[in-house]
Formats: C-alpha cells, sequence, structure tokens
C-alpha cells in the first residue's frame, strides 16, 4: 500500500511516520523548500510541543471541536507526545501551566525529531500538491511537477494564518471538490482591534494581573493574566483567548478590571487614603500610584479629571468614576485581525463528514483529514500541536488498522 500525505508540517510528518515505522510506503508532498516552516515560529521560537494537564484539562482547552476529539486523544494524548519526542532524543521540560517545550528552548529540535520519525518516508518538497482526483480505488495526485497514484491520502495542509510558512487554505479546496461541507475559515487567538484612540499612547504597555471582561452576544467570559497594548489593538494571552470566544461574533463589549485582587470596597478605602496623604498634590501623582504611568495618563482622561487638578478639589463624583474605571475599564471593540494574523485558523473540514476514529472522509472512503484543516481550534498551551498530533496518530492507526 502506498499512501499520500499532503503537508509536511507537524500533523503531517507525524502521520507519516506512524505509518512508515509501521511499514507503509509513504510520500510526503510539501510547497516548500524545507519541512515544517510553522514549527520554527511556534512558541516564539522555542515551541510549546504540547500540554501535560492530561486529557481532562486538554479537553477543556479545545474551543471547538471537544466532542470530536475524544477518541483521538484518547489514543493518543500528551504523555504520548512526550514519550515519543524523548525516544527520539529530543528532552523536554515542563513550565507554567503544564506547558511543555524542549530542554533547548529551541523549536528546530522538535522539527529534526519528527524528520528523524518520518526518516523512512519519501520526502518531497517544492511540490506543491495542486489537484486530488479519486480514480476507481485509487488517487491521482496532480502535483506542481508531475502525477502520481495512491491508495490513501492524508491531507494535513493546515489553516490559512501565517500563510508565509505554506499554509494557504488548499485543504479547504480540496474538500470543497469532493463535496464536503466546510466551515469558513476565521482567525482564532488573534490581536482584538479596539476603536479606542487611546491604545496608540499605550502601545506596547504590559499589564500583569488584570481580569479582562467579555460578553460576547448575550454570554459572559472573563480571563485573568497577562495583557497587550498594540497600536490599535489588543493582545497577549488574555486577549488572545478572548478573540477564540469572539470568533464572527459582532456583539461584544469587553472591560478590564485593573485591580482584580481588590474588592470595590477595598479599592474605595485605599482611594480614600491615598486621597488624604497627597492632598496638595496633582492626582495624576495618584494615579500612577495605582496603574503605570502610561496607563495613568489615559486612565484620568477617561475619568475626564485634567491631570494637573490638585487631589484636596477632587470631588466625590470624580473619586467615584476613578473608582469605576479601576474595575470596569471600558474598552470598545471594533473586530478581530484578520485571518492571516491567527495563531490559529478556526473553521475548516466539518466534523460531521469525517470520522473522528480515523479521520477518514464518510463521504470518500480512502481520503483523511488531520490537524488545522479540520474545524478544530484549542487555546494557547500546546493544545494545537497535540491536536495536530492525535488527528495525525488516528488516521495512520486508522490506515494500519484497515489494512490487517
Ligand atoms: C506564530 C504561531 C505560534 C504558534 N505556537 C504554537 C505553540 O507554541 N503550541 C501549539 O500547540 N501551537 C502553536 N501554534 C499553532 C500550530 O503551529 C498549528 O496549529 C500547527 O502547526 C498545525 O499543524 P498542521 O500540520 O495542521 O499544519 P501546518 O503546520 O500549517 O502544516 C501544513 C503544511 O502543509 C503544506 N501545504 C499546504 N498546502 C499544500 C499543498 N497544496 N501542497 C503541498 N503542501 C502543502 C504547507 O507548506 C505546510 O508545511 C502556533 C501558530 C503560529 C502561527
Amino acid at each position: 500500500m502506498n499512501v499520500a500525505v499532503i503537508g509536511g508540517g507537524a500533523s503531517g510528518l507525524m502521520a507519516g511516520g506512524v505509518l512508515s515505522q509501521n511499514g507503509i510506503t509513504v510520500t510526503i508532498f510539501d510547497g516548500n523548500e524545507k519541512p515544517g516552516k510553522k514549527i520554527y515560529i511556534t512558541g516564539k521560537g522555542r515551541c510549546n510541543v504540547t500540554n501535560a494537564g492530561g486529557r481532562e484539562n486538554y479537553l477543556e482547552n479545545v474551543v471547538n471541536g471537544k466532542r470530536f476529539m475524544f477518541s483521538a486523544i484518547n489514543r493518543f494524548d500528551s504523555k504520548s507526545t512526550m514519550d515519543l519526542f524523548e525516544s527520539l532524543g529530543c528532552p523536554l521540560k515542563i513550565e507554567r501551566g503544564n506547558r511543555v517545550f524542549p530542554k533547548s528552548d529551541k523549536a528546530s529540535d522538535i522539527t529534526k525529531s519528527l524528520l528523524k520519525y518520518a526518516g523512512k518516508c519519501e520526502i518531497k518538497l517544492n511540490e506543491k500538491v495542486e489537484k486530488i482526483e479519486k480514480k476507481d480505488d485509487k488517487f491521482l495526485l496532480t502535483t506542481s511537477k508531475s502525477r502520481y497514484l495512491f491508495d490513501k491520502v492524508i491531507v494535513a495542509t493546515g489553516g490559512k494564518s501565517y500563510s508565509s510558512t505554506g499554509s494557504k487554505g488548499d485543504g479547504y479546496r480540496f474538500a470543497k471538490e469532493f463535496g464536503l461541507n466546510v466551515l469558513p475559515p476565521r482567525p482564532a487567538l488573534v490581536p482584538i482591534k479596539i476603536k479606542d484612540k487611546f491604545c496608540r499612547e499605550l502601545e506596547g504597555l504590559s499589564l500583569k494581573n488584570v481580569t479582562l471582561y467579555g460578553e460576547i452576544a448575550g454570554k459572559k467570559y472573563s480571563f485573568f493574566g497577562e495583557m497587550l497594548f498594540a497600536h490599535d489593538a489588543i493582545t497577549g494571552p488574555i486577549a488572545l483567548t478572548m478573540s477564540s470566544f469572539i470568533g464572527d461574533k459582532s456583539d461584544v463589549k469587553l472591560y478590564l478590571d485593573l485591580k482584580p485582587a481588590l474588592s470595590e470596597q477595598t479599592l474605595e478605602n485605599r482611594l480614600i487614603r491615598d486621597f488624604q496623604n497627597n492632598l496638595n498634590k496633582e492626582i495624576f501623582s495618584v494615579a500612577k500610584g495605582l496603574l503605570p504611568k502610561s496607563l495613568a495618563d489615559v486612565f484620568l482622561k477617561m475619568c475626564s479629571i485634567d491631570r494637573s487638578k490638585k487631589v484636596n478639589s477632587v470631588t466625590k463624583n470624580e473619586r467615584e468614576r476613578m473608582l469605576n474605571n479601576l474595575k470596569k475599564f471600558t474598552l470598545n471593540f471594533e473586530c478581530l485581525y484578520p485571518l492571516e494574523c491567527g495563531i490559529v485558523t478556526a473553521g475548516g473540514v466539518d466534523l460531521k463528514e469525517i470520522n473522528p476514529k480515523t479521520m477518514e472522509c464518510k463521504k470518500v472512503g480512502g481520503i483523511y483529514f488531520i490537524g488545522e484543516v479540520l474545524d478544530i481550534d484549542c487555546l494557547t498551551g500546546g493544545y494545537n500541536l497535540q491536536t495536530a498530533f492525535s488527528t495525525a496518530y488516528a488516521s495512520a492507526r486508522g490506515i494500519i488498522e484497515g489494512r490487517e
């Protein structure tokens, strides 16, 4: 039996590895000059390869596709991923939040290990697959260089974001050409564009230990942690997480609790005390005692209080405005950044079309879809690569067991 894997990314290399280690002839096609291009930029070049938090924790971090992933994660979980990389000579370490990285802090070591695992596969680089056709029981692949016949095909072409890594959404077209439903691709884990002009003044500011609240189409969300301001957007861990729940919705209200550790009452007492201790100073000196300097300025403008106003002339009403804005700093939502900027692509091949045990297409036997091309997306923490590996493993086992 010969199998074609379209895409030499995380999922394609894993599937090719499992198949070839089980004696199956595999050809991996990738349009790029080198395989695993996206892996190099994962985890800021360190590659957060999985999350050691266990299966329940994995499922809690799947935004779309939770039920679908039950079977695949049971067969190949984060422990399987970790054991595999360690066995391939890539020592790992576990950091905050159970995030797993190579000990070397080099994403390239993950790619090298996958290439070692897939060492028996033929890897055809600079060869883009253009068309897949079913001819009787076989598949005819037309590439940028030639035509080939295969018994089975695994589509591992990724999503549609960071397209310079080669993931340009070809898999969606292949799926549609076979009559499958594809949910429109949309950005996930992406910066959130904000209407407020003050973003420009706050560019580069990182806020730690804040809570971002969201009301998205009537549903409430809150995430505690770190957030970053870009010139027209919010980004950083909690903003990226929020973006995955926003999806294609436009009815979105966002606000920040800048002092989540303090109750309103405690914060009010603190404000009163700060006022009493600084009666003859400018209100700006009180604000910058509570907030980073650049934010203190923006914050006072938001409270409509002149920064040079003397504390002893700040009214009770103004003090209440300060309290409200500390607990509820409004951010006016505009939209999400475009698909290209998403760490992952949400949407994709409709999971109803796919057998969750084997990743085989239900309508067209012999063709499999794995990784980000599927309508699955997870939060940050190593869960997206784990999804790529688990779905890859399921497809390979499906082919191996079908042969037995
Ligand atoms: C900046 C960034 C950081 C990230 N960090 C992390 C992280 O730390 N942890 C984590 O879990 N996830 C992370 N992710 C997400 C993760 O990288 C992806 O979910 C994962 O790589 C998806 O794997 P895949 O194999 O499905 O697709 P990809 O890795 O995108 O691979 C698809 C491959 O298919 C090839 N291809 C596409 N079309 C064709 C065609 N027609 N013919 C031939 N070849 C084709 C492409 O060239 C590409 O090599 C990050 C993503 C980004 C963008």
